[in-house]
């Protein structure tokens, strides 16, 4: 029997980049506390009714992207593509409309039926931040500055720009939409079949193709910028002026449309030169309608979401696993002491290898193998001595220090 594969678009996520996926986590995690985000984990299956009626029924995401099944009882039930509407649904589940402003984290795994390539799989995983409850432009500035500090954290502030937009309110989506929709028709012979489709039913869409053909029609389709109506303009030159206060720097890109249909007003995203298609790496705006579309009261909102294994991709180096001492017995005379003294280290904090078998040779390779530190050798002699030999693996010295005073002496190497 050929021996069983991961399923397409998934992978497993060894020590070495689970670490650097820590680091990101961690990172974003360590920040949003700084901005007063508390975390918040929702199921990674909902039901299915919680994307499909807000993430839009044209929505790339519902249309072809969902893992939706039916369960034992029968249920249709959804894998995550996304956290928001989770992160919206638990809001309300818990009653929580009574402690606005609600200042929310999460990271996990969310699914998605895609094609997987570089930066693109089926299973991924996102942190990201949402703000409930503040209708003002401060919100979204708030949720900008607290991602750009997250990406300036990891290093990425030379790898990443912002980008900004606004879609307006309702009323100016209305106006745009029109002219957009005039504009379209007119070149409707050179558009994507899929982008046909979004003609009819959400036209913004097509601004979001990724399709070559259509990327030729949106280059000279008019701008939402000029149909935005007075209040509209006003969210977004008040966005602009608070951006400066807090001193992040942002490109405007007036076609910046995001995949999702509750967004309005804001919406922006950092992306990258340095991962080919996949460059979008933090993306998010503001979603008012949302939570009264889900059933609540009406409630504003914004937030972004982050591809975790896509900033894997941009950060050099994540920190380095503090090395470990080698507690090397000589002969099997010696396990029983070394393991004895291999706890007392790490009940005191230090991480520790056990040299489990072969020669003195094969186990100080070993201790070479997992970037000791140092290794501390038991052989019969010290040991009659109540001692041992401590050897610094950088350089070879070595000396023989009491057991009694091992971890003093060791601890000189932290
Ligand atoms: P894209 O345009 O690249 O498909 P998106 O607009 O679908 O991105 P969002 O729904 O905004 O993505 O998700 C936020 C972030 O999650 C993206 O900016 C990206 O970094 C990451 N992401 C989205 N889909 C995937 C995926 N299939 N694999 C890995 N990361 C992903
Ligand atoms: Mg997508």
């Amino acid at each position: 029997m050929p021996a069983l594969q991961p399923v397409r678009g998934t992978r497993d996520i060894l020590p070495d980049e689970s670490r650097r996926r820590r680091h990101v986590e961690e990172t974003a995690f360590s920040i949003a506390e700084r901005y007063g985000y508390g975390e918040i984990s929702t199921p990674v299956f909902e039901f299915t009714d919680v994307f499909a009626r807000t993430l839009g029924d044209v929505s790339d995401i519902v249309t072809k992207e969902m893992y939706t099944f039916a369960d034992r009882g029968g249920d249709s039930l959804t894998l995550r593509p996304e956290n928001t509407a989770g992160v919206v649904r638990a809001f309300l589940s818990n009653g929580l409309s009574q402690h606005l402003p609600l200042k929310l984290f999460y990271r996990g795994p969310m699914f998605r039926y895609e094609r997987p390539q570089k930066g693109r799989l089926r299973q991924f995983h996102q942190v990201g931040v949402e703000l409930l409850g503040v209708a003002e432009p401060l919100a979204d500035v708030e949720v900008i500055a607290l991602g750009a500090d997250f990406l300036g954290a990891l290093g990425l502030d030379d790898k990443v720009v912002l980008e900004l937009n606004t879609l307006g309110d309702g009323e100016s989506r209305v106006a745009y939409r029109s002219v957009l929709v005039d504009y379209l028709q007119a070149h409707r012979d050179r558009l994507s079949e899929d982008s046909l489709m979004r003609l009819d039913r959400n036209p913004l869409r097509v601004l979001d193709s990724k399709d070559e053909r259509d990327r030729t029609v949106v280059a000279d389709a008019p701008l939402i910028t000029d149909s935005l109506n007075a209040a509209s303009r006003e969210f977004f030159d008040e966005l602009i002026s608070l951006l400066g206060q807090v001193g992040v720097a942002y490109r405007l890109n007036a076609k910046l449309v995001r995949g999702l249909d509750y967004y309005c007003h804001t919406t922006f995203e950092f992306t990258t030169d340095a991962l080919g298609a996949q460059g979008a790496v933090l993306a998010g705006g503001r979603y008012d309608g949302l939570v009264q579309q889900m059933g609540g009261p009406p409630t504003p909102g914004t937030g972004w979401a982050a591809g975790v294994e896509r900033l894997m991709m941009l950060i050099d180096e994540a920190p380095q696993a503090p090395r470990p001492v080698a507690v090397v017995p000589c002969g099997s005379d010696q396990v029983g002491v070394g393991l004895a003294i291999s706890q007392k280290l790490r009940h005191a904090g230090f991480p520790v290898e056990f040299g489990y078998k072969g020669n003195l040779g094969k186990r100080l390779k070993r201790a070479n193998k997992v970037n000791a530190r140092t290794a501390v050798i038991l052989g019969e002699d010290e040991l009659s001595r109540d001692a041992a030999i401590v050897r610094d693996m950088d350089t070879g010295e070595q000396e023989e220090v009491l057991l009694a005073s091992l971890e003093e002496h060791l601890g000189h190497y932290r």
